[in-house]
C-alpha cells in the first residue's frame, strides 16, 4: 500500500504516536465500500483494527485498540459469523456447566496471585 494513500489512523499508533512500518499494516478483509485492517505498533505493542469505509461523500474511518495480533486477526476474519443460535449453545454449556466453569476461573485466579 502506497503510504501517500494512507489515513492518518494508518500510519501512527494512537497510543504512542510511533510510525507503523508500512509492512505493519495488512488488509483483513474487504467487503463492497468496506475494508478491514489491522496493524501492530512495533514500539508499544498494541494492535489496532480500523474500518475504512469509501462512500459518497468521502471516507470515513472508524479504529478500535487491541491486543490482538495480525495472526488472531486474520484467524478472526476467516472464523465464520458468531449466530444467535451460536450464543445460545453457548450460554447453554456454560449454565450447564458452571460449576466447572468457576472451579476453573477460580484454579486460574489461585494461580495469578
Ligand atoms: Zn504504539
Amino acid at each position: 500500500m502506497n503510504r501517500d494513500s494512507m489515513l492518518p489512523l494508518m500510519t501512527h499508533c494512537p497510543i504512542c504516536k510511533a510510525l507503523y512500518p508500512k509492512e505493519q499494516v495488512k488488509l483483513i478483509s474487504e467487503q463492497n465500500n468496506a475494508k478491514l485492517y489491522h496493524s501492530t505498533c512495533a514500539t508499544c505493542g498494541h494492535g489496532l483494527f480500523y474500518y475504512v469505509i469509501q462512500g459518497q461523500a468521502g471516507v470515513s474511518a472508524i479504529g478500535l485498540v487491541s491486543d490482538a495480533t495480525g495472526a488472531d486477526a486474520s484467524r478472526m476474519a476467516d472464523a465464520g459469523i458468531i449466530t444467535g443460535d451460536d450464543c445460545i449453545k453457548a450460554h447453554k454449556i456454560i449454565e450447564k456447566n458452571s460449576q466447572d466453569l468457576c472451579q476453573n476461573l477460580l484454579d486460574i485466579r489461585e494461580k495469578l496471585a
